[in-house]
């Protein structure tokens, strides 16, 4: 039985949106050293809409909202 390559290996980021402010997270892949800082799109948990970040890494997942933070209504 092969072993799937699940392994993964990310930071989590923690961004705000530019249109509504809410915080959260997002993964990006750690370490590659592939990637130069660039501006990368986010879509927003709450509102929907896009946001730049500038991240040294490659986004690979997200966005997800903080767990402290409870959702929006
Ligand atoms: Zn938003």
């Amino acid at each position: 039985m092969r072993q799937l390559e699940l392994k993964q290996t990310y930071t989590v980021v923690s961004v705000s949106c530019s249109h509504c402010e809410q915080e959260q997270l997002v993964h990006v892949q750690a370490g590659t050293g592939t990637w130069s800082t660039a501006h990368q799109s986010v879509e927003c948990v709450r509102c929907g809409q896009h946001f730049a970040v500038m991240l040294p890494d490659a986004i690979i997942g997200g966005s997800f909202l903080p767990p402290r933070v409870s959702a929006p209504q």
